[in-house]
């Protein structure tokens, strides 16, 4: 879900990305891509994915809504409506975040 503009430099990538879970093609310059969810974590200890197992999954706008969608909030993401940035979006660790 990037809504931010590329720059006219960005290299495009010429591979498509395929979901996970339907196999729907999303090319560069699809706005289907713009909304795949891209899951891409190291597991950790106790993980239920096995001890420092790698995840990953791609998923189609459609397929997020069927999997998850009655346990997403969906807003406007305005100011006042609840929605607010987690932490973790700001691309800083815990301990960098600023204090109150
Ligand atoms: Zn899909």
């Amino acid at each position: 879900m990037n809504h931010r503009l590329s720059p006219a430099t960005e290299p495009r990538n010429p591979d498509p990305l395929a979901c996970s879970r339907c196999g729907r093609l999303m090319p560069d310059g699809d706005s289907e891509r713009d909304e795949a969810l891209v899951v891409s974590f190291r597991a950790g200890f106790w993980s239920i994915f096995g001890d420092e197992s790698h995840v990953e999954g791609i998923f189609c706008q459609h397929c997020l809504k069927a999997s998850l969608g009655p346990w997403l909030r969906v807003t406007e993401g305005r100011l006042g409506d609840g929605w607010h940035e987690h932490p973790s979006a700001r691309g800083r660790q815990l301990h960098q975040l600023p204090h109150d």
